[in-house]
Order: C-alpha cells, then sequence, then structure tokens
C-alpha cells in the first residue's frame, strides 16, 4: 500500500476550546489509485491532507494520535528535515487557489524550473528547457513562447494546470488535490480534472481529490470515502456508492447533485448545518439532521461496520439505507 492514514486524530486549539476536527480517520490509497474524499466544509477531509503532507503539525492544529505510513515509514516518527525530503519528491499537493499559491513576481517558467535546480541541482538553461517540457504536457499551448509569463497571464484554467505541472514536476508517488477546480468553470472544471486523471493513470501515482461535490468525482475515482464531523462515515468503490448510497448522509450528498432529467425541479439540499467541532452532538454525530435517526442514534456512536468487500458504513441502520 502506498499510504495508509490509521486511526489518525488531530485537534485544533481555539480561544472557545479544543476543536475535534479528525476523530480516528482510517483510510488507505495504493498506486495508480484514486481515493475521493468528500464531505462538507469542517468535515475534516483537508486537515487530515494536511497531516498527510506535513503542513499542519504545529500550533494551533496538533496530531494527537495515529499513524501515516507512506511506503512503509511512519511519517510521524520522522524529524522535519526528513519530512521535508519526502515532501518535495514522495508527494505533492494541489491547492484549489492557484493564484495564492504562485508566486506573482516570478515567471511560471522560473517557478517550474525550480524544481528541478533546486531539487535536481540542474542549469538554469537545462531547468528552463524542462519547464516547457512540463507546460506542454499539461497541454498550455504555445509553452514555449509563454514560459516567460508571470501567473496572472494565465486564466483560472491555465493557471490550475500549471499547478498540477509543478505537483508533477518531481514524478511524486502521491497527489493530494485539495478542491482542484472548485474555482473554475463548470466546463473549464471537466478539462482540468480530465488532465489531472490522465497524467495520474500514466504515471502511476496515487491521487487523494479532496472535493465537497460528489458530481465531480464519479468518472475519476476509484474509491469514495465520505467524512462527516471529523470521521468517515461511509467508505466503497465508487459505482456501488452511486447505485446505492449505505449512509444518510452519503444519500443526502447524491440527491442534491443537479441532475439533468430533473430541470426546473428544486433541489434536495440536507436540512441543518454541519456540526461544530467543539460540541460534536453525541451518539452519531449526524444524528440532529437525519432523516432515519432512531433513538439509539443519539447515544451510541455508530461503529465504521463492514457492508461488503471494501464497503464500510458508520450508520446504524446501514442495511436500511442501502435498501430504501
Ligand atoms: Fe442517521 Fe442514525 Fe445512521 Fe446516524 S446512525 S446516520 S443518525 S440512522
Ligand atoms: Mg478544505
Amino acid at each position: 500500500m502506498l499510504l495508509e492514514v490509521r486511526d489518525l486524530q488531530v485537534e485544533f486549539k481555539t480561544r472557545d476550546g479544543i476543536a475535534k476536527a479528525v476523530n480516528g480517520v482510517t483510510y488507505s490509497v495504493a498506486a495508480g489509485e484514486t481515493l475521493a474524499v468528500l464531505g462538507e466544509s469542517g468535515s475534516g477531509k483537508s486537515v487530515t491532507a494536511q497531516a498527510v503532507m506535513g503542513i499542519l503539525d504545529m500550533p494551533p492544529g496538533r496530531i494527537t494520535g495515529g499513524e501515516i505510513v507512506f511506503q512503509g515509514q511512519d511519517l510521524l516518527k520522522l524529524k522535519e528535515d526528513e519530512r521535508r525530503k519526502i515532501r518535495g519528491s514522495g508527494m505533492a499537493m494541489i491547492f484549489q487557489d492557484a493564484l495564492s499559491s504562485l508566486n506573482p513576481v516570478l515567471s511560471v517558467g522560473a517557478q517550474l524550473g525550480e524544481m528541478y535546480s533546486v531539487h535536481r541541482g540542474m542549469s538554469r538553461a537545462d531547468a528552463k528547457a524542462k519547464a516547457v517540457e512540463l507546460m506542454d504536457r499539461v497541454r498550455i499551448p504555445a509553452a514555449k513562447e509563454r514560459v516567460g509569463q508571470y501567473p496572472h497571464q494565465f486564466s483560472g484554467g491555465m493557471r490550475q494546470r500549471i499547478m498540477i505541472a509543478m505537483a508533477m514536476a518531481l514524478e511524486p508517488a502521491l497527489i493530494i488535490a485539495d478542491e482542484p477546480t472548485t474555482a473554475l468553470d463548470v466546463t473549464v472544471q471537466a478539462q482540468v480534472m480530465d488532465l489531472l486523471a490522465e497524467l495520474q493513470r500514466e504515471m502511476n501515482m496515487g491521487l487523494i481529490l479532496i472535493t465537497h461535490d460528489l458530481g465531480v468525482v464519479a468518472d475519476v475515482a476509484d474509491r469514495i470515502a465520505v467524512m462527516y464531523a471529523g470521521r468517515i462515515v461511509e467508505e466503497a468503490p465508487v459505482h456501488e456508492i452511486y447505485k446505492a448510497p449505505a449512509h444518510p448522509y452519503t444519500r443526502g450528498l447524491l440527491d442534491s447533485i443537479p441532475r439533468l432529467d430533473q430541470k426546473g425541479q428544486e433541489l434536495y439540499a440536507i436540512k441543518g448545518l454541519p456540526p461544530n467541532l467543539m460540541h460534536i452532538p453525541s451518539g452519531c454525530a449526524f444524528h440532529p439532521r437525519c432523516p432515519m435517526a432512531q433513538d439509539v442514534c443519539r447515544t451510541d456512536i455508530p461503529p465504521l461496520a463492514n457492508v461488503s468487500e471494501g464497503r464500510r458504513s458508520a450508520c446504524h441502520f446501514w442495511k436500511e439505507c442501502l435498501n430504501g
């Protein structure tokens, strides 16, 4: 297994108390596999990814338990300089907002080239040639002419391609993409997602795709992990989840995707708000919003039960949900 996150716990110290952002998350990603991690904001999906990347463990965030095993090594036991090496070439992250992730006063060619001059000790001329090659690879038209341009001279979609190029430059084994297309127009979204999926296949990388939008991942993900209040509530191969969700929260997410055949009808929305992480509801954290909630849901935390091969659900009534 390329990456195994085991029982990860992360807390944040805030003025009002301790927020439990991640409460025992376990997931894994194999080489060449795409795991989509889905949830509303505050579900812990980004925080888990930041813990994997090693860009979280400093105040106010703190990893309080668990293991993150990458290529056989527990990352939480490594020293910061060893961690940094892995961050450079073993794994890379793509963020939502390319404009704030790129350096505005450095040409994109210089930024891409830096990956090679800093990490691989290449000469400036060689690094520049590599930068052009990378821009070609992420299909930026006229790469040779545009290599000297600055980030603001590119469209949002092209900038996100540049971010992808940066992440891929050192051919990492794992890419984490946090809402990589959320800031883009719908048509551009699909193109960028296709590109990401294509490069991932070519390079046989593991990909963690973090999104709040179940509609985005159907075509590219192998498996989906749905998070709520810092826990995984359902995990399944992608097609099974679309066919029949085994958790009422997943069902709510599915029902709120706009569909062509329902044009004009009002879109379903899960009622209520995501929980305050300083006061996570007792029992099943989803119970105040769940249309299937019973008494037991208010008192007993549902275990992540095996539904079938490769499929788990943390709902006392997953069978009813699956059949409903
Ligand atoms: Fe709903 Fe109860 Fe299942 Fe939680 S355990 S999702 S409240 S039915
Ligand atoms: Mg986020």
